[in-house]
């Protein structure tokens, strides 16, 4: 059985509700769907968390939210008649009204974007809806409680067969609401496999998968076909954001795989993430991600390589950055990672030989 997480963009409109119902019921396996709330249809757009947190902002100013509710209203509206739903969102919204002009609390208001999404989804897929409030339990000092989350989840299989659940938030024993941070879904949807035992955890994006290097340095890098949790967590810790980097741990911990695809591609080969690799590629090398870092302290910053087996590859990426005229030097050297000093004027240079050594 398998959970699938559908990010912000895999959610933007109605066409994006479209491809995730062919996904979905392209295979009877996945049977527990998490989902993000509507991210950006195009660069200039909002995500509908942003415009949830902006109503918070406008009312802690004095000013009125209506303006930014009513926008985020008719995203929801518009999927809802595109889609052909019966559903009539005036309670919600109502309710969210009430919340604004209450005590206001940031991550009860913003965790509508995702509990909206869901209910649209679950009625569009015909599968239940489960509220993540009753199933992901936080400490009340905002930290996740984890055992009772697991203890909540153990329970959905009993209950239900296919459930849409929200990402993002749950509540804690005294019933209020708590947020993970941003881009948290992706927690939820680790904690729910994890759960109810799922034997793949797919992460949907729009990207095509763990890509080499990020768009800032490389545009459109090569994906990476194979990676460890160890790599995605380093490299999630340097600011990939792909994927969480605290939705690791519970899959790490398990040993499910993750398969993170592409919603407007779902035919390509995306990435597999294991605890451990694969027999085949045990005696490979292979690089995962370069990133930079610049030492906000000095002029100085740090070329990450991250991957497994690289020991051997310090002294040869050394050479091809000295020829390429970067000035560098070892910083730290292990088969994991190999970490360059250089001055920050070159970092781009620097990741940009690096990915073509690799990538020749
Ligand atoms: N909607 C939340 C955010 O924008 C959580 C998520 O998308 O995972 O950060």
């Amino acid at each position: 059985m398998k959970v699938c997480k559908f990010g912000g963009s895999s959610l933007c409109n109605a066409e994006q509700f479209r491809k995730v119902k062919d996904i979905v019921s392209g295979d009877k396996d996945r049977k527990f769907v998490v989902v993000s709330a509507p991210g950006k249809r195009f660069p200039e757009d909002r995500k509908v968390t942003d415009l949830l947190y902006d109503c918070c902002r406008q009312v802690a100013l004095g000013a009125s939210p209506d303006a930014i509710l009513a926008e985020i209203r008719s995203r929801y509206d518009s999927i809802i008649t595109e889609l052909g739903l019966q559903i009539n969102l005036d309670e919600d919204f109502a309710e969210l009204d009430r919340l604004l002009h209450s005590d206001c609390e940031a991550d009860s208001v913003a965790s509508r974007g995702e509990y909206l999404t869901a209910k649209l989804m679950s009625a569009y897929l015909g599968y239940d809806f489960i509220d993540a409030a009753d199933l992901i339990r936080f400490h009340t000092d905002g930290t996740l409680n984890a055992e009772d989350t697991d203890a909540l989840i153990a329970r959905i299989p009993g209950a239900s067969s296919h459930a849409v659940v929200p990402g993002f938030y749950g509540s804690n024993r005294k019933g209020r609401i708590v947020t993970f941070s941003r881009g948290g879904s992706d927690i939820t949807g680790a904690l729910l496999a994890k759960g109810i035992g799922a034997d793949l955890y797919e992460n949907w994006t729009d990207v095509p998968g763990f890509l080499l290097a990020g768009p800032d340095l490389i545009p459109n890098a090569k994906k990476v076909d194979i990676m460890r949790y160890r790599e995605l967590l380093l490299l999630s810790r340097l600011g990939a954001d792909v994927f969480h980097a605290d939705a690791t741990t519970p899959l790490r911990e398990t040993g499910i795989p993750t398969h993170i695809c592409n919603t407007n591609d779902p035919a390509s080969t995306g990435t597999y993430v294991y605890k451990s690799l694969p027999e085949e590629h045990r005696h490979k090398t292979a690089v995962c991600g370069i990133s930079v870092e610049p030492d906000d302290n000095a002029e100085s910053a740090y070329l990450h390589i991250i991957g497994y087996r690289l020991g051997g590859m310090a002294a040869g990426l050394l050479r091809a950055l000295q020829d390429a005229g970067v000035e560098s030097w070892l910083e730290q050297t292990g088969e994991n990672e190999l970490i360059f000093g250089l001055g920050q004027a070159q970092m781009l240079d620097a990741a940009r030989t690096i990915y073509h050594v690799l990538t020749a």
